[in-house]
C-alpha cells in the first residue's frame, strides 16, 4: 500500500476549546473556540470533500478522527458525524474526559455508527496522570470513562504521551490498558510543539528501551501503535526476526527497559499471544493528514507547516499533490534517515525533524539507530 491516493487517518481538530490544560497539549487548548473555527456549514462541506477520497479507482475511505481541543465542545457534533457517515467515512472520536462526555451523547454517537473512541491516560497512578492533566480526580474519571465506553459497545483505544514523568510507569500503564479491555494502546513520543515544548523528552537510548518494551506489551491482547515514533516499527521488525531469551543483552538495552520489562512480566505474566504491531509504513503526510480548527491542512498535527486551506482548496488534491507530501511519501530524506535502509517502513518523525532543524525532510534526532 503506497498511501499516495488516500490517507489511512484524517485527523480533524474540530475545535481548540477544551476544559483541560494538559502540559503536553499540541493545541495549547483554550476554554473558548478560537477565531476562524470552521462553522457547521464549513464542517459539513469538509466531510463531503473527504468522502471524495473514495471517488477514484485506487481511492478508499480514510477513517475520520474527530479530535480537539475537546470534540465534545462542538454543539453540532452529531450533525457532523451523521454527515460523515453519509459520505461513507468511518468515524472515530478522541474526546477529553470531562462532564461533557455524557452517556446520552455517547449513545447518540453509537447509534450513528461511531465504533471507536480513544481516551488519554498519561500514567498508572493518580499523582502522575493528574500532574500531567492538571485536574484533581481526573485519573479515576478516566478509568470510569474507559469502562463505560466498553459497556456502551465502543472499541476503546488508550493514548499515552510518554515522557520522563511517566516512563517508569509504562508497564503498569500497559496493565491498565489490558484491564479496561482496550483493543489498542497508542503511545505518543513528545515533539516540541504547543505545551510539549516545556516537557523533557526521553533520550534516543531511552526511546529504544521504550520501543522494545512496547513490542513486549503488544503480546497481551491489544495492539500497540506509536505516534511520532515510527522507529518502533524498526524495533518490532528486528524483534520478530531475532528470537532471543535475553533482549536486554542481545540489543544492548538500558536500565529503563530492564526495569519495565521485568515489571511487565511481574504484572501480566508470560506473553499470551503473538505480538500485535502494525507494519504499515505510515508517517506524517504518508497515510496521515491533519485539518486544523480553522481549516488549514498539515502533514500531521505536530508538523505545523501549512499546505493550504480547505476553505479555498480541495483537501483531496492537497493530500495527493502537495510537493512536500509527495517528497515525504517518496522518502526523500537527508541525514541518517536519508541513508537508512529502513526509511520506507520507518522514515522517522517528520514533525521532530522539522522541530529540530527546520527541515521536514531532515533526520529524526530521537532515533538511536545508525544506518549501516
Ligand atoms: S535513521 Fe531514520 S529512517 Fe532509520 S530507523 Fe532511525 S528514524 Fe527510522
Amino acid at each position: 500500500m503506497t498511501f499516495d491516493e488516500t490517507p489511512v487517518l484524517v485527523f480533524w481538530e474540530t475545535t481548540q476549546a477544551c476544559g483541560l490544560a494538559c502540559r503536553h497539549c499540541r493545541a495549547s487548548a483554550v476554554q473558548e473556540p478560537s477565531p476562524g473555527q470552521l462553522t457547521t456549514d464549513e464542517g459539513l462541506a469538509l466531510v463531503d470533500q473527504l468522502g471524495h477520497f473514495r471517488a477514484t479507482p485506487k481511492g478508499r475511505a480514510p477513517v475520520l478522527v474527530l479530535t480537539g481541543g475537546d470534540v465534545m465542545m462542538r454543539p453540532d457534533l452529531l450533525v457532523l458525524v451523521g454527515r460523515a457517515r453519509q459520505a461513507g467515512l468511518p468515524v472515530a472520536l478522541a474526546p477529553s474526559v470531562t462532564p461533557k462526555l455524557s452517556t446520552d451523547l455517547l449513545e447518540g454517537l453509537r447509534t450513528l455508527g461511531v465504533s471507536s473512541v480513544s481516551i488519554s491516560l498519561d500514567g498508572a497512578t493518580a499523582a502522575t496522570h493528574e500532574g500531567i492533566r492538571g485536574v484533581p480526580g481526573h485519573f479515576k474519571e478516566t478509568l470510569s470513562a474507559l469502562r463505560q465506553l466498553r459497556e456502551l459497545g465502543f472499541r476503546v483505544q488508550v493514548n499515552t504521551a510518554v515522557m520522563r514523568a511517566n516512563a517508569r510507569e509504562l508497564a503498569a500503564t500497559a496493565a491498565i490498558v489490558k484491564e479496561v479491555g482496550a483493543t489498542a494502546w497508542e503511545v505518543f513520543f513528545l515533539v516540541k510543539v504547543g505545551r510539549g515544548q516545556h516537557e523533557q523528552e526521553l533520550s534516543p537510548e531511552e526511546n529504544e528501551d521504550v520501543a522494545h518494551l512496547l513490542f513486549e506489551a503488544s503480546q497481551y491482547g491489544f495492539a500497540v501503535r506509536t505516534v511520532e515514533g515510527p522507529w518502533y516499527r524498526r524495533v518490532a521488525a528486528k524483534r520478530r526476526e531475532v528470537e532471543t531469551e535475553d533482549p536486554a543483552t542481545t540489543f544492548s538495552l538500558g536500565p529503563l527497559y530492564r526495569e519495565q520489562s521485568a515489571r511487565l512480566r511481574q504484572l501480566l505474566g508470560p506473553p499470551e499471544r503473538a505480538p500485535q504491531s502494525s507494519t504499515a509504513g505510515t508517517r506524517d503526510g504518508k497515510g496521515i493528514f491533519f485539518i486544523s480548527h480553522d481549516g488549514w491542512a498539515f502533514p500531521a498535527g505536530f508538523l505545523p507547516l501549512r499546505l493550504g486551506n480547505i476553505k479555498d482548496r480541495d483537501p483531496v488534491s492537497i493530500y495527493r499533490d502537495h510537493p512536500l507530501l509527495k517528497a515525504i511519501r517518496r522518502a526523500e530524506f537527508s541525514g541518517r534517515c536519508g541513508r537508512c535502509e529502513l526509511r520506507d517502513i520507518c522514515g522517522g518523525s517528520r514533525a521532530r525533524a522539522w522541530a529540530a532543524s527546520g527541515n521536514p525532510l531532515g533526520e529524526d534526532p530521537a532515533c538511536a539507530y545508525v544506518p549501516s
